[in-house]
């Protein structure tokens, strides 16, 4: 097959643009990015051939190496990874089409003019991140199992392009033509040795797999396949130590955030980091990361969720959703088990009794995080229920065992305060004299509810009411039904019995008015015919002259739209 010539798609062209041009500070991280992928593709490789043992593919010294040629300015990363075939490299390097860019893209559109910089740090491109660098990208592989290679090329400009190659080694390598060299400033030099290390000491000494460089030194001085054979030796960069396995103050933060950023594939730092250790008859070691931003497409089916599932070291799984609810489906990690098959299926494991214990261990640990950040550090609490609030709360629906723990870490908005949220505990202490229920509604924002008729009686005397404005509030606040003996209740259905000793209605007065207005009701409900079930009189309005109200049974306007929605 001939050299063929593709454009990008607008989208990847205006990323690339960026990357070019990039004055992001922080230029180094390309090479994480780079070693990331590897580091993916070996992973990839050895569950394939765990999973298919026919697999043609050399499984026998996995690696990534580091290539540097001073003399033709060129820096090559290389692993004999899963590979990708001409097809895959079309998909995964030719268009941008994994979750994190879309969403990058879309703040990039709406980004003010100089902002842009600033998403590059948030965000990240992984592969595309070399032509911060680089001013031409080549990419070679060939799939495990395949004959056939593929060439992809790219000065970043527009155009890429695509050739078969008949003697690709298996896996991939990526060679970046960097751009000249700036006299000034030596500090960005990639082809010095001693810059290459020192990257990868500090962004991927964790990586499970051995990235190993040509070294300087003499053979005998070197601790790796010395093979005196003419070929220089060849030095390991980084210490493949397992962050769970080691001791806590052994490791720093920013290492746990490098970890992060290589399991989440996210440039950002995340909230919070969660160790956990169980010992006894089934041993395991967890790393959890809370995120800081909830990825865009968490509500929708696409959503990659799961834990990475290592075998004492060994990845066996990489999204495996059966270690934790699907609530909790923002959360990352690793978790790694002494005793589990390496063969382990998702199936097995779903109905596994020692994955079931770990699911509701780790479960436990991150409702108690959470719990501990909202005691003591209030800011990082707001952020985490910001973001992932709405996904938590389905967890009030779906896990009773976890019910009150989910409770406790609750927050919603409420008329009590503009702009700061009410946990359920500080609205029962702020609860009226007389008042034994707890009063919210639902509805599509802040706004649209309090304007609302039916808060105007409670608006009046006083009374706090809660208002929730996702659609899973609905659901969940009918299963949850109480909070500390008090019932929640929404002021939109059945008959609501405020305290009626500040209201001066009688018994005998409110009979007397039924009767007066038993005319007017009576006309009311047949002009309303098929479209309600009931006119009353009612003491909760003070403004409005009327409002609908629906049974405590029935559902509410939202849900009812939610329902219809979905197409029930
Ligand atoms: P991400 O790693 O977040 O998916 P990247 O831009 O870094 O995004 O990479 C895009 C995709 O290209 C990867 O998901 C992977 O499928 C493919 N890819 C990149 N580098 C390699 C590699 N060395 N080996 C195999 N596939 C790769
Ligand atoms: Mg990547």
């Amino acid at each position: 097959m001939p050299t063929e010539t593709f454009e990008f798609q607008v989208e990847a062209r205006q990323l690339l643009q960026l990357m070019i041009h990039s004055v992001y500070s922080n230029k180094d991280v390309f090479l994480r990015e780079l070693v990331s992928n590897a580091s993916d593709a070996l992973d990839k490789l050895r569950l394939e051939k765990l999973r298919h043992d026919t697999l043609d593919a050399d499984t026998s010294d996995l690696h990534i190496e580091i290539d540097i040629d001073q003399d033709a300015r060129t820096l090559t990363v290389r692993d004999n990874g899963i590979g990708m075939s001409y097809d895959e490299v079309g998909q995964l390097i030719g268009t941008i089409a994994h979750s994190g860019t879309a969403q990058f893209l879309q703040e990039l559109r709406e980004a003010k003019e100089g902002a842009e910089e600033g998403l590059i740090g948030q965000f990240g491109v992984g592969f595309y991140s070399g032509f911060m660098v680089a001013d031409e990208m080549t990419l070679l592989t060939r799939r495990a199992g395949e004959g056939e290679g593929t060439r992809w090329t790219s000065r970043g400009e527009g155009t890429y392009t695509l050739e078969t190659v008949a003697d690709a080694p298996q896996g991939t390598s990526v060679t970046l033509h960097l751009k000249p060299a700036d006299p000034d400033n030596q500090l960005h030099d990639y082809t010095s040795a001693f810059k290459v290390r020192e990257i990868i000491k500090r962004y991927s000494d964790f990586i499970t797999w051995p990235i190993r460089m040509a070294s300087e030194a003499p053979a005998a001085d070197s601790d790796d396949d010395g093979k005196g054979d003419g070929t220089p030796a060849l030095e390991t960069l980084n210490s493949m130590k397992a962050l769970w396995a080691r001791s806590r103050d052994e490791v720093s933060e920013e290492e746990y955030h490098e970890l992060y950023k290589h399991v989440g594939h996210d440039w950002r730092d995340p909230l919070e980091t969660i160790r956990l250790q169980a010992e006894g008859t089934f041993e395991y070691q967890a790393l959890l990361f809370l995120p800081a931003h909830a990825p865009f497409d968490l509500f929708t089916r696409d959503y990659k969720r799961g834990l990475q599932l290592y075998v004492r070291r060994v990845l066996i799984m990489e999204d495996c959703e059966a270690l934790l609810p699907p609530y909790l489906r923002f959360v990352k990690g690793v978790v790694d088990a002494a005793d589990l098959s390496l063969n382990v299926s998702r199936e097995i494991l779903q109905q596994d009794r020692h994955i079931e214990m770990m699911r509701r261990r780790l479960t436990k640990k991150v409702l108690s995080t959470v719990k501990d950040m909202m005691a003591k550090d209030s800011d990082r609490y707001a952020t985490l229920w910001r973001e992932f609030g709405t996904v938590l709360k389905e967890g009030l629906v779906t896990d009773s065992e976890n019910r009150d723990a989910l409770l406790a870490v609750a927050s919603f908005a409420s008329t009590h305060h503009d702009s700061e949220q009410t946990t359920l505990k500080q609205y029962v202490e702020r609860m009226k004299d007389g008042q034994d229920a707890i009063y919210y509604l639902t509805g599509e924002s802040r706004q649209s509810i309090e304007a609302s008729p039916h808060m105007e009686a409670f608006r009046d005397r006083g009374i706090e009411v809660l208002l929730l404005t996702d659609p899973v509030d609905e659901v969940w606040a009918d299963a949850v039904g109480e909070y500390e003996g008090k019932k929640l209740r929404s002021v939109a259905k059945g008959q609501i019995d405020l305290d009626t000793r500040d209201t001066d209605t009688s018994d005998e007065e409110q009979k007397k008015r039924d009767e007066e207005y038993a005319a007017l009701l009576g006309w009311m409900t047949q002009e309303l015919g098929e479209d309600i079930k009931e006119v009353r009189l009612s003491s909760r309005l003070t403004v409005s002259p009327a409002c609908m109200v629906s049974d405590s049974g029935d559902l509410t306007p939202a849900l009812e739209n939610m329902y219809r929605a979905m197409g029930q």
